[in-house]
């Protein structure tokens, strides 16, 4: 490991994060099922939430700016408003306990006035952080967390004196709003740096070494007001086209580097004193070191595989956490594999929508689970569902799960 990264330890207790604004001080309240919680945002992830708090009896209200989102469909109220419709905001905080959100890209200054009005968790100042990647880096640096090596590039600035510091091949990103590969280019010469230099004119960006990585891996932790932490097993990820394809649970490493990976997880999440899940994506170097590549302070795509292979879901541990209920046994019931189905299985063109794959493999197979959001419209790169596989073993279950996603 990076000597850095021992400095973390030794300073557990410093939280390093701004000044939060509405924290609560309380320790070890509940809130109780019956009451109603909270989601901004309403894709799939505020859709599976939803149905995790309903099972235990919650109700949940969700704030989205579109119309007819997958969430919509299960929520017991939907307010449909933008973001910074104060009157629509104001309404929604005081209809709920608490409120969370389904994704980092929530603008933070409406989250400030939810926080004057009722619980925000995980706290806005932890939002702060993860939404922005120049930000989330220079915190991870700042804390001595290990990280990919990476220089600031601000509006109109110098590109290719970042690149020639960070060394080619290098990644350049956006400081905002990127998500699955989303405002990202890799530079490996000069032709694709000047390419880079136009395409981030006028953006503020982060410029990241490539990491030649044996393989990513993710961590998903659940943490209470109270300070009780769970780390959900380590989780292997394979992604095509930057999209997260595969995840294998549990991760195909050694054992030390699977613990490792988790005392990393559960000390970031202890760090920004994290109140519900935090999901902390990694590479595992060729060499053997894990670096931090994204923070996300929400449920997580790579922890899906827990709604039916491990004992309690990512999704009912986040409403565990942030109620402050005692949090579930997050041990794998089998090995599992989970396999995203992206829009582009409908085969859709620009003149039509394709057609709906043909499910029945997956159905019949006696140990996959399909999970569909509910998306009308199937565009390529859109997150339409996803399957998982349970086997015997992790490779035993990717073999199924490369079988059951050629049959679609
Ligand atoms: P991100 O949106 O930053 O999570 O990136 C999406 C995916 O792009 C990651 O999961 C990696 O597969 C790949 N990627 C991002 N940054 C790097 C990097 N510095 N080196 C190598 N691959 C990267």
């Amino acid at each position: 490991m990076p000597s850095e990264f021992g400095t973390y330890r030794e300073s557990r207790c410093k939280t390093g994060l701004p000044q939060g604004r509405g924290r609560s001080q309380i320790a070890g309240f509940m809130i109780l099922p019956g009451s109603t919680l909270g989601v901004l945002g309403g894709g799939q992830l505020g859709r599976m939430f939803a149905q995790a708090a309903q099972s235990l009896g919650y109700r949940v209200h969700v704030f989205e700016p579109a119309a007819d989102c997958p969430a919509s469909a299960v929520a017991n109220r939907t307010f449909t408003a933008d973001y910074r419709n104060e009157e629509e905001l104001v309404a929604f905080a005081r209809s709920c306990a608490a409120v969370t959100y389904e994704f980092e890209n929530v603008p933070v200054e409406p989250l400030w006035k939810i926080e004057s009005l009722t619980r925000l968790l995980p706290h806005s100042s932890v939002l702060e952080i993860c939404q922005n990647r120049l930000r989330e880096k220079m915190w991870l640096k700042k804390q001595g967390f290990p990280h990919v090596p990476f220089a600031e590039v601000e509006v109109n600035g110098d590109l290719a004196a970042a690149a020639r510091r960070v060394g080619l091949p290098c990644v350049v990103k956006t400081a905002d709003f990127g998500y699955d590969g989303k405002g990202q280019r890799k530079v490996s010469d000069d032709a694709s740096l000047a390419a880079a230099a136009s395409a981030f004119a006028g953006t503020r960006a982060v410029v990241e070494r490539y990491v030649d990585f044996k393989c990513e891996l993710s961590v998903i932790i659940a943490r209470t007001e109270a300070g009780e932490a769970r780390a959900f097993p380590v989780a292997e990820n394979i992604h095509t086209k930057h999209i997260l394809d595969f995840t294998i649970v549990p991760a195909r490493v050694p054992a030390a580097v699977a613990k490792e990976a988790e005392a990393l997880a559960l000390a970031i999440a202890e760090r920004l004193q994290v109140v519900g899940l935090l999901a902390v994506e990694l590479f595992l170097s060729d060499r053997g070191e894990l670096m931090v590549n994204e923070l996300a302070p929400r449920p997580h795509n790579s922890g899906h595989w827990s709604l039916d292979g491990a004992r309690t879901s990512q999704f009912e541990q986040h409403v565990r956490a942030i109620c402050g209920l005692p949090l579930g046994d997050v041990g794998v019931r089998d090995p599992s594999v989970m396999v995203n189905i992206l829009g582009d299985a409908w085969k859709p063109t620009v003149s039509a929508p394709g057609v709906t794959p043909n499910w029945s493999a997956i159905l019949r197979a006696p140990r996959a689970k399909l999970h569909l959001y509910g998306k009308g419209e199937a565009r390529v790169g859109r997150k339409m569902g996803h399957f998982t596989v349970m086997a015997e073993s992790a490779d035993a279950a990717l073999d199924q799960a490369r079988d059951l996603k050629s049959q679609l």
